[in-house]
């Protein structure tokens, strides 16, 4: 094996010159043997390989898909080959799918300033977003409000929309989107979610109005917004699939700290790299980064939450602690049994089929998770969702998906806010 990953490192640096030049892939790799994921977690690990892991090798059952480079598509597939690891292309053309995301946004954008309605089924920039919570405060201000909990690593405010009928500290439930920068599906969702709460209540559409009446909802719709305005640079590979946020670090060739391992929540554990260049870097610290420590902050000090929802993307996985650790969380029968119905509830609407399980187990070992953090602070109903799809287009989802994608979770989202409403704690 050491002498196929040598052999891989010198093909994939003969062809380094053309890195994203050419037509990246991603490959989906379907490991039949406890060897084979052994071989594909150090792949993960050599940093220097260019290749950029959208899932992991956790277990037989689960596929890993890999966008690779064009100048390591030979190598890799040769090293596949010769350790007989089978594998399919999935996405043939990344930069042709990157291409029609920037003219669908171009086209949309266009017709946003000529008709001035926001269109919920296409992708937005950071602005924009921002622009839209100030609309969506100003036509509901009798409900919605919007928090500045602080500011990023390079000076952006970070936003919350409070949701709340009044009353002083109410049992809250938290909501955030968008951690990893190249998640958008999760924004997008999240964008439509906070309209959909306003409209529900207004029009007085059940249940809105009566959780509303006992507790409050915070939503942040980017919760990396750093990040996230990187995504948007240029639609090249390295802009659009960037994960972290973009703090500098001891590598000056390597920015950016991945938010979700960066929690003081079993920190520096298994499960997140100190290798400032990988892209589970943890950070030098428990939250050593301004935009965990600003929602860190907010949420400690309102001190009420009961429920803490983060939304990520790609897999279809419905999730809840913990994610350090293989062992069943104290609350696990009533948490697998919410979990449970809430994806039957998201499947009632277009069948999507979501698995349930611990991050743990569905994704891999995670330490310094957002998601263990609040349960590790007694918010009991915490819960992990990886948005669409499940590989046909990854990070990638068109946007006519957005909508359909937004609407089933928010079927998921409100039988979790009804229940945690029903068992006050
Ligand atoms: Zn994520």
């Amino acid at each position: 094996m050491r002498l196929y990953l040598a052999v891989f490192a010198l093909l994939a640096a003969v062809h380094c010159e053309e890195l994203f030049n050419g037509r990246d892939q991603v490959l989906r790799i379907n490991a039949e043997s406890k060897n084979h994921i052994q071989i594909l977690k150090k792949l993960e690990r050599d940093v220097d390989s260019g290749l950029d892991f959208w899932t992991h090798a956790v277990s037989t059952e689960q596929p890993v898909d890999i966008r690779v480079p064009h100048s390591s598509l030979y190598a890799l597939k040769d090293f596949l080959k010769k350790n007989n690891i089978p594998f399919t292309v999935i996405i043939n053309n990344v930069q042709e799918l990157l291409d029609r995301e920037r003219e669908e946004m171009v086209r949309n954008a266009e017709v946003e300033r000529q008709t001035k309605i926001f269109n919920f089924a296409a992708y937005h920039d950071l602005e924009t977003i921002y622009n839209f919570m100030d609309t969506l405060v100003a036509s509901h201000s009798n409900l919605i409000s919007k928090v500045n909990i602080g500011s990023t690593y390079e000076n952006r405010p970070m936003y919350v929309l409070k949701f709340s009928t009044g009353g002083e500290k109410k049992p809250a439930i938290w909501i955030d989107a968008g951690m990893h920068a190249r998640e958008w599906i999760s924004h997008a969702t999240a964008v439509w979610l906070a309209d959909r709460i306003a409209t529900d209540f207004k029009k007085n559409r059940a249940p809105v109005p009566s959780i509303l009446s006992q507790m409050d909802i915070y939503l942040m719709i980017v919760a990396n917004p750093d990040g996230y305005v990187f995504t948007h640079l240029s639609f090249s590979p390295i802009n659009r699939f960037w994960r972290k946020n973009r703090s500098a670090t001891s590598s000056p060739k390597c920015n950016g700290v991945d938010l979700n391992r960066n929690w003081d929540a079993e920190f520096g554990g298994p499960g997140a790299s100190d290798d400032p260049c990988a892209e589970d870097y943890r950070g030098p610290f428990a939250q050593s980064e301004f935009e965990v420590k600003n929602i860190a902050k907010f949420i400690t000090s309102h001190s009420n939450f009961k429920s803490f929802m983060t939304l990520h993307s790609y897999m279809q996985l419905l999730m809840y602690p913990y994610g350090y650790i293989g062992i069943d969380a104290l609350d696990w029968p009533e948490l697998h049994d919410v979990a449970t119905k809430a994806k039957i509830a998201l499947y009632s609407l277009h069948g999507t089929v979501y698995k349930v399980g611990s991050i743990f187990h569905k994704i891999d070992q995670a330490s310094g998770a957002s998601l263990d953090w609040a349960y590790l602070r007694g918010i009991k109903y915490s819960f992990a969702f990886d948005l669409r799809d499940t590989g046909e287009y990854g990070f990638l989802l068109p946007a006519d998906q957005i909508v359909p994608t937004a609407k089933e979770t928010w079927f998921a989202i409100k039988y979790i806010m009804k229940y945690v409403c029903d068992h006050p704690y």
